[in-house]
């Protein structure tokens, strides 16, 4: 057996953090778990309102035309939606990390960003409930089916043409500047066949002051794109390599598209047992005047089904892409060979992730595995690979290059750059919907 200590190693990755900054990052993480329990009563609790109040029925009450209907209604309730949810979302999306320390945008920001995101989103909205209830209206009873694997076809066109279109709307997009970060990461993607001519740059530093970056896109669509944080802080090659190299991991692996598949299923299986639970849910409501599923009036009850049931399937969705960030970090150590690089950037994520949660918290609750166990992997893989001069060095010499705690800002893991703290409510986040990449934003050390 090799002489460097896996568990010594990782305890000192994570003592980089002191015991204050650990309990708080579990406190914020705690807080965010409540948040998206708290989001789903919201949201139930406002579709019935809205169910209740009858203005869907008699929104779509004297139109002849069933699409003119359609739009009406999800017009409707989009914009009551909208509204209603606001000040729940500037709490989630802005007050808390705000008050966490993890965003420095001002409120005014947050808010265009949010409109801009709600806006986009109603405007999608519009056309894919369109979709759906004609497929209903076209396919009673086989309707889940196809709309599921509708689900799964707009994630790739998401991917391939969304993210790059919808991406510049909240953030500027530039070639990145010849330099050494530039150097490194071309070398990288010609070493793993990522396309290396599209590396952009973009001002990440406006919504927060984390170091990120992230690839896009699928089957040679990708552009690998670097916040300008990057450059305004002293980067570290070794953590660029991690870095970069697990988002690679995510390209080169397909993710995207497996990703895609696994949520297509869930998505298909969510609409069958929605087509079954409909009605039942509806007499549950007490809502009157509505006639179906196929009715646009009804669409308060879809929507209340299909939050319970994403709520119910989120250990299964965190698992699927639990997996993948797994196999990422597997494939950065393999190909680019920097676990203390990867190390590095992942300890500046524990503040607003607690690092060591327990096996049921994770399997509930994480998109990624936790960064203790993400660490450990890391440094089994070191030891496995390293010289036997090396592995016959003292632990704490093999962490020479482990960072100081002053050293801990501005570098963070993220993926598809999403540009807040949320991950669910905005479009770019939900144009990630494969849930794939995203890695949280880091937050601003005081
Ligand atoms: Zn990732």
């Amino acid at each position: 057996m090799s002489k460097f200590d896996v568990a010594a190693a990782t305890a000192q990755y994570m003592a980089t953090l002191s015991p204050e900054a650990h309990a708080k990052a579990t406190a914020y993480t705690h807080g965010g778990e409540w948040v998206m329990l708290w989001s789903t009563v919201i949201s139930i609790l406002i579709s019935w309102l809205v169910l209740r109040s009858g203005v869907l029925q008699r929104t779509r009450a004297g139109i002849k035309a069933a699409w003119l209907a359609v739009l009406a209604v999800v017009a409707v309730d989009g914009i009551i939606g909208m509204i209603a949810d606001l000040p729940w979302s500037a709490y989630a999306g802005w007050w808390r990390e705000k008050s966490y320390g993890l965003t420095s945008q001002p409120f005014g920001g947050w808010l265009a960003d949010h409109f801009k995101g709600a806006g986009i989103g109603f405007l999608f909205s519009l056309i894919i409930l369109s979709l759906l209830y004609l497929v209903i209206r076209r396919a009673p009873k086989t309707w889940w089916l196809w709309c599921g694997a509708g689900v799964g076809a707009l994630l790739v066109v998401a991917q391939v043409v969304l993210v790059p279109l919808i991406q510049p709307i909240f953030n500027k997009y530039t070639p990145a500047p010849p330099g050494a970060v530039r150097d490194t990461v071309v070398a990288m993607a010609k070493q793993v066949g990522v396309p290396s001519d599209k590396i952009y740059i973009y001002d990440g530093s406006k919504q927060s002051n984390r170091y990120t970056a992230n690839v896009a896109g699928l089957a040679g669509s990708a552009r690998v794109a670097m916040s300008d944080v990057m450059f305004k802080k002293d980067a570290d090659i070794a953590e660029v390599r991690g870095v970069v190299g697990h988002e690679m991991g995510h390209y080169v692996h397909q993710h995207g598209l497996w990703g895609s598949l696994a949520q297509a299923v869930l998505a298909m299986l969510a609409f069958f047992l929605a087509d079954r639970l409909f009605m039942p849910v509806l007499r549950l409501t007490g809502a009157k005047g509505i006639t179906g599923i196929a009715d646009p009036a009804g669409l308060p009850v879809l929507g209340i089904i299909l939050a319970v049931l994403g709520l119910l399937g989120t250990p299964l969705s965190m698992t699927i892409t639990r997996t993948m960030e797994s196999d990422a970090d597997h494939f950065s150590v393999v190909n680019f060979n920097e676990p203390d690089g990867l190390s590095k950037a992942l300890v500046k994520t524990i503040e607003y992730r607690a690092s060591s949660p327990s096996a049921l918290e994770e399997i509930l609750f994480y998109d990624h595995p936790s960064v203790e166990n993400r660490v450990r992997k890391a440094m089994e893989w070191k030891a496995a690979h390293m010289p036997p001069e090396a592995a016959a060095a003292p632990a704490t010499g093999a962490l020479a290059t482990a960072p100081k705690p002053a050293a801990a800002d501005d570098i963070g893991v993220v993926g598809m750059a999403a540009p807040k703290g949320s991950q669910m409510e905005t479009v770019p986040s939900n144009v990630e919907v494969g849930n794939i990449t995203f890695e949280q934003p880091k937050p601003k050390k005081k």
